[in-house]
């Protein structure tokens, strides 16, 4: 059956394959999954540790190639863009969270944040106030000149929500983003990423918690490499869906 899309399709994943080891080590990490994805979705990733969740969320983000299958991103084979075209990509178009917020200690806030910012060659006092934007928009502009280690692990992760936003990306990849998190702060954590979501952004969420699954439009069970159960959940009212894109739908709202 011919599936209707409606929207376009942002990422489509044919018979996709990571094999990991040789010989009687060999495993697959990913066996064989398909996928598609449209713009705008919300996708929250489960399943028991080990079942190839990180392994999937590395390859969509381009950190990692697969050993088999396809991958379309916009439409374009990944395989066949060169590792510049890649770092481009990764730069411009994707934006990482990872459970341990991945922060630079050494530097502040704002420093961490304007540090994707760094690889597109713009001047540092443009960084910087771009930076200060968008911790702006995540009520941290308190706190820029702070060091991560004098935050919270909520506002640590908030501003590395903030570093993933700065590129303005469309795909936002999150690796279980309220793993280490209270019930408090991983709800405004989900909050951040559920108004993302309202702007039109697609994102990968994988998570452990059940409870977060409200904020997704799209569950996916994985096991064992492979998806065991895809559900859509409807939308409950779309007319109240706000779809700006990110960055300059943001600064007209200031
Ligand atoms: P999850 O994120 O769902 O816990 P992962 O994607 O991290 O699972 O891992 C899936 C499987 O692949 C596991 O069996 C893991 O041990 C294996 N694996 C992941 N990364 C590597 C690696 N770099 N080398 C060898 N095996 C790996
Ligand atoms: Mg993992």
């Amino acid at each position: 059956m011919v599936k209707k899309h409606t929207k376009p399709i942002v990422i489509k994943l044919k018979e996709l394959k990571k094999r990991y080891g040789i010989g009687n080590a060999e495993h697959y990490a990913l066996d064989g999954v398909d996928l598609i994805i449209e713009k705008g979705e919300f996708i929250a990733v489960m399943g028991p540790s080990g079942c190839g969740k990180t392994t999937l969320l590395n390859i969509l983000g381009l950190l990692d190639r697969p050993t088999d299958g396809d991958y379309l991103l916009d439409g374009k084979a990944v395989e066949e863009l060169s590792s510049a075209h890649h770092a481009r990509i990764r730069s411009e178009q994707i934006g990482f969270v990872f459970q341990n917020f991945n922060l630079v200690p050494r530097i502040s806030v704002i420093e961490n944040v304007a540090l994707p910012l760094t690889y597109k060659g713009m001047r540092k006092m443009k960084r910087l106030k771009e930076a200060s934007r968008v911790l702006k928009n995540f009520h941290l502009q308190e706190r820029e000149y702070y060091m991560p280690a004098q935050l919270s692990g909520g506002q640590n992760q908030r501003v590395a929500i903030a570093r993933a936003l700065v590129n303005n990306p469309s795909i936002i990849l999150a690796d279980e983003p309220t793993g280490n998190l209270d019930s408090r702060a991983s709800h405004i954590v989900m909050e951040e990423l559920s108004d993302l979501h309202r702007r039109g952004n697609t994102i990968i969420m994988v998570t452990h918690n059940p409870k977060l699954t409200t904020y997704a439009s799209r569950v996916i069970h994985m096991l064992d490499g492979k998806i065991a159960s895809d559900t859509k959940i409807p939308v409950k009212d779309e007319s109240k869906t706000e779809k700006i894109p990110l960055g300059h739908g943001r600064k007209g709202k200031e």
